[in-house]
């Protein structure tokens, strides 16, 4: 299905339709005063998308208008943003500094018309003169000046014989218009100051409102997209142009809003003064909201114009989430990067029965990932784990390594803690370890039970490794500058550890550290003795995300327009979507309590969090005994499903069941997928999971003896696949598997048939 188009590719649509214009043109017309930011990509978007679109083309214009403010630097920066964004401008890049004689002219064509004068009153005397929204002006007495001494006075001003603000043109409006930009606006302004491509050629410069509609006419551009704040600044433009006879075909302003995001400023004065003060350590900070920062912190090209894209275009002010950006690199990244191992916080496990070493194969990517590619990962006696993956004390829901618990190594063994070493001060300084050899995984043959896999890095050949964690750089949703940064937001981890694949083989630019996030190596600091990675960003948004129900938070964060914002949110959907607000005190308690003692992860702590019907129903099946996780799973999921559909009182199954059905998982009577099946039994029927399951056999076959006849089976029927996974096609495995647990009916344990398979393929 075709995407509906925004109003601005309607208008060009209709436009074309009509003939008014043969081909469309557009302009990106920056000032270079500071680094192009995320507001900048929109608007770069909008007009290169929309040139591409439409088989036209678009120009990049820098507004140099201003040579107090303006640097070359500043210049590249936009260059650089528009090609790493992957655009490319029609032409050489454009200035509007190459139009100043024409602009000159045009200004004493308007003079010998009569519709602009030389005003000598001083800018408070022209403020007070301007009247106020709802007091007409008054016209400056020097508006009764004759053309020839506009014209004499015009080009002395040119010649320098004038100070700075001693007189300025204007052009001949309205001074009672109700549109304060019509009350005879500004044109030009003497300024002695050294122009970066202009030199010192000049020292009268045109003002936004009459050099930028006549550059959009020298170029021959047809649809100037500009954002909202230049709204009443259109009557200007079009006076302008009608005034001095310009066209058809002459360009027209279209106004759209402009981007905002919460938890970011994004004027480039603010940004300035972060770069001024030493707040960031640069424009390309990778906290900063420009193109450079971004582009430095690893997100991808791709990401942005997605994101972009998604916000969609609109008419209405708002403000959109930040963490719908932090979902679009996410998304990108996800089914693209590599998985690897790292460790932040290394605590050195030494396994005691461990001798010698070897290399275990690993895939860099989980199953649901269509790339295929794996390493050799070095084990050995000694290896590194994260520190918080192993506790002594350990609170209830606590899934990872304990002096009771074992847990599994990813890609390696099933380790257990034998003995914990600690320093004088009572710090853990080392574990001791023992690791079950036929608990490899892939070919798990121990029957010992885990909750969870944890990451590490074989301390031999392991490399230490900076790690730069960034997270928002204000702490508050709407900040107004330096007083709200986050002090938070860099925190630099000086003694992490990467797996070997990480540095040697580098089999992307970007990586997922498993159970970290993503990561990119930075590409200032980082080199060859001395890896820095940053974290692009987390694996899960940890400042709340929006649950299912979330109208209140909707609303909240719509701060400007909000009835205009509805309206346009039925048109453009995409232009609303992602608001989230923050939990609040109680939530974020609730939040943290199931997270630390649950041991729930963070997309399910936060939405139980937010929703209390959710909540009571999984805190009651909590006392029944069920286990966290798989709980929490059968209530976000399923439950909340039908909570769509059915209030609360309507449900035909309680705490109890559900506790049940949760048992039956954990206890690997049924599995997930059956688990689905019996609860739209539960739904329909109203009866309990035990009956349903009973009743239908769906008790899950985890005896091997039964399952074996049907993997034999299975190999015998694809001798070809078989001969290939032999050969080394190890992708076959999920293939043999999946045709297991078909021949059964969904109903083998996934996990025997794993073991099985492993066994047999070999
Ligand atoms: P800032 O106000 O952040 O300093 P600006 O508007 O002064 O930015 P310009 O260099 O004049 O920056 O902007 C170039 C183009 O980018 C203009 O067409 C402007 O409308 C657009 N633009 C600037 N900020 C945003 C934004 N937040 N969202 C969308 N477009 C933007
Ligand atoms: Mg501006």
């Amino acid at each position: 299905m075709e995407k509906k188009k925004d109003f601005l590719r309607m208008i060009v649509q209709e436009d074309l339709a009509s003939g008014k214009y043969k081909e469309v043109v557009t302009r990106f017309p920056p000032e270079p005063n500071g680094f192009p930011h995320i507001g900048h990509a929109k608007a770069i978007t909008i007009n290169f998308g929309i040139a591409r679109d439409f088989e036209g083309r678009c120009h990049l214009r820098m507004d140099d208008t201003n040579p107090v403010t303006e640097e070359e630097k500043y210049a590249k920066a936009i260059e650089d943003a528009v090609h790493w964004l992957g655009f490319e401008w029609d032409g050489p890049v454009r200035h509007t500094s190459d139009y100043f004689q024409r602009l000159y002219d045009y200004a004493v064509q308007l003079i010998k018309m009569g519709k602009a004068y030389v005003d000598s009153l001083s800018e408070e005397e022209i403020r007070a003169y301007r009247g106020t929204v709802t007091e007409p002006g008054r016209r400056s007495p020097y508006a009764e000046r004759s053309v020839e001494e506009n014209l004499d006075l015009f080009e002395r001003m040119r010649k320098g014989e004038f100070k700075d603000g001693e007189h300025v043109l204007r052009a001949k409006i309205d001074m009672s218009s109700p549109n304060m930009q019509l009350r005879d606006p500004l044109l030009y302004r003497i300024r002695h100051a050294h122009h970066m491509r202009t030199g010192d050629a000049w020292c009268i410069y045109p003002m936004y409102d009459f050099a930028h509609c006549l550059s959009d006419y020298i170029e021959g551009i047809t649809h100037s997209f500009c954002t909202l704040e230049f709204e009443n600044n259109r009557a200007v433009y079009d006076w302008i142009l009608d005034t001095l006879h310009l066209g058809p075909p002459r360009p027209y302003q279209y106004e759209f809003a402009r981007l905002n995001m919460n938890y970011t400023v994004m004027s480039k004065r603010k940004l300035k003064e972060l770069v001024d003060s030493g707040k960031v350590s640069g424009w390309d900070d990778p906290r900063m909201p420009t193109i450079a920062g971004y582009r430095r912190r690893g997100y991808t090209p791709k990401s942005i114009v997605n994101f972009c894209n998604s916000i969609g275009i609109s008419k209405a002010n708002s403000v959109v989430d930040v963490a719908q950006l932090e979902h679009a690199i996410r998304d990108d990244l996800n089914p693209k990067v590599p998985r690897v191992m790292c460790v932040l916080d290394p605590l050195k496990v030494v396994i005691e029965n461990y001798e010698g070493s070897e290399e275990l194969d690993a895939s860099y990517y989980p199953h649901d990932v269509p790339k295929e590619g794996s390493r050799k990962l070095p084990f050995s006696k000694e290896i590194y784990i994260e520190r918080d993956d192993f506790s002594e004390n350990p609170p209830k829901g606590y899934y990872r390594l304990t002096p009771d618990q074992p847990v599994r190594l990813r890609h390696a063994y099933v380790i257990r803690c034998k003995e914990v070493i600690k320093d004088e001060t009572g710090r853990i300084t080392e574990i001791r370890a023992e690791y079950y050899p036929n608990s490899r995984s892939g070919a798990d043959t121990s029957g010992i039970k885990v909750k969870s896999a944890i990451q590490w890095v074989d301390a031999a050949t392991g490399y230490r490794a900076e790690v730069r964690l960034y997270d928002r750089l204000f702490r508050v949703e709407n900040p107004r500058g330096i007083e709200d940064l986050n002090p938070d937001s860099l925190k630099i981890v000086k003694g992490a550890y990467v797996e070997r694949a990480v540095i040697e083989e580098k089999p992307d630019e970007r990586f997922q550290f498993e159970r970290q996030g993503y990561f990119y190596p930075d590409p200032v600091d980082s080199g060859g003795e001395h890896p820095v990675f940053n974290r692009i960003v987390s694996l899960k948004d940890s400042w709340a995300k929006q649950s299912g129900k979330g109208k209140e938070a909707l609303q909240k964060v719509s701060k400007a327009e909000p009835k205009a914002a509805k309206k346009e949110k039925k048109k453009e959907p995409s232009g609303e979507a992602g608001r989230v607000a923050p939990l609040d005190e109680t939530q974020r308690k609730i939040f943290d309590r199931y997270r630390e003692e649950l041991g729930l992860r963070e997309e399910q702590a936060n939405p139980l969090a937010r929703d209390e019907v959710l909540r009571s129903l999984f805190e009651a099946g909590l006392e029944k005994g069920a286990a966290p996780v798989i709980l929490a799973n059968l209530v976000l999921n399923e439950v909340a499903r039908e909570l769509k559909t059915v209030s609360s009182e309507e449900l035909r199954y309680g705490p109890e069941e559900l506790a049940e059905l949760a048992k039956m998982i954990e206890e690997e009577r049924i599995s997930v997928k059956i688990a689905k099946q019996v609860f739209e039994e539960m739904v329909r029927s109203g009866e309990s999971p035990g009956e349903i399951v009973e009743a239908k056999g769906w008790e899950q076959i985890s005896d091997p003896q039964k399952i074996l006849p049907i993997v034999d089976e299975v190999l015998t029927k694809y001798p070809e696949k078989v001969a290939q996974y032999r050969e080394g096609n190890r992708k076959l495995f999920g293939f043999f598997v999946g045709q297991v647990l078909k021949a059964t009916g969904g109903r083998a344990n996934p996990r025997i048939v794993n073991e099985l398979l492993n066994r047999t393929l070999k």
